[in-house]
């Protein structure tokens, strides 16, 4: 990344030491109201990611992930609790107040990319600076450096249909980062990947928290993507009931040359399929 923010190191113990934590959660409830029904997402979640980890939140549909998720993404609100982003109290933002939060602080990948259809790789990196009030002059300059670092700089004219689905995602990741946030945030990133794909988006990742101290928390159920990850937190019913560092973590960068390629030119073959036709469809809780 172009600025990285000096605190974004890994403390030896970032709990002993005064390294204000990315995110500090203190009993955070979210109760959905379906008219005479109540859902319990999230029953009282307490937690803190400090600068320079990976975090992978796991558990079965339906857990709460993804309701954890967008809280954090300040997509949403939690019903109780507080919640604080880069050390500021976001829990009695408005929602316009949250929005401004989200566009300087938050980097957020979903599962199905959410890219504009119409409008080319460049220009989807670009929108997160208009909205962040990036002077015209600077805004491609940024989104070229993002699609650079994700390694789509050649395909900034595509339009997504031109792209596959890991390039998409690429795109996707690239748009999260065009800001420059305190936190990257993914929710089940690699759902619509296969598997191969899935290792490149987790080598992403795990360059930009190596090389640039970015801050990462992914959704995923599956195991061997957590695995890719520095810690795992378990949620089942709403409530969070394991945290625990990986072991035996995997490399992306090892392990991609013991899997087999895909030809970039079966891609280019591909981009008149409708996009997501040629990935694979794997379970979307
Ligand atoms: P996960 O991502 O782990 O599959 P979710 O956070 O999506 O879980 O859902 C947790 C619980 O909250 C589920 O019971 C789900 O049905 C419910 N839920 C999620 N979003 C809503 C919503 N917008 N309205 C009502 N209930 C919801
Ligand atoms: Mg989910």
């Amino acid at each position: 990344m172009a600025e990285t923010p000096s605190s974004a190191q890994v403390p030896e113990n970032p709990a002993a030491s005064r390294v204000v934590p990315a995110i500090k959660l203190e009993n955070v409830t979210k109760t959905y109201n379906l008219g005479e029904v109540q859902v319990h997402a999230l029953r009282g979640v307490s937690l803190e990611i400090y600068p320079g980890e990976f975090v992978a939140i796991m558990g079965a549909s339906g857990s709460g992930k993804s309701t954890l998720m967008n809280i954090l993404g300040c997509l949403d609100k939690a019903t109780h609790g507080r919640y604080f982003l880069d050390g500021e109290n976001v829990s009695s933002l408005t929602k316009k107040e949250l929005a401004r939060v989200r566009s300087h602080k938050i980097g957020f990948v979903f599962q199905q990319f959410n890219l504009l259809s119409r409008t080319s790789a460049l220009e989807n990196v670009e929108l997160p600076t208009i909205y962040a009030g990036v002077r015209p002059q600077e805004r491609e300059k940024r989104a070229r450096e993002a699609l650079d670092r994700v390694g789509l700089a050649e395909r900034a004219m595509h339009f997504p249909s031109q792209l596959s689905g890991g390039q998409q995602q690429r795109v996707a990741i690239a748009r999260a980062l065009v800001n420059t946030p305190a936190i990257l945030l993914a929710d089940e990133p690699t759902g619509n990947l296969d598997s191969r794909t899935s290792v490149e988006i987790m080598d992403i990742f795990q360059k930009l928290n190596r090389d640039h101290g970015l801050t990462v928390a992914i959704v995923t159920h599956e195991p061997d993507i957590a695995q890719y990850a520095k810690r795992t937190l378990e949620f089942r019913d709403g409530k969070m009931r394991l945290d625990v560092p990986v072991q035996n973590r995997f490399i992306a960068e090892e392990v991609l040359p013991t899997l087999a390629t895909v030809d970039e030119d079966d891609i280019d073959a591909l981009a008149d399929v409708p996009p997501g036709a040629h990935t694979s469809n794997r379970d979307t809780s």
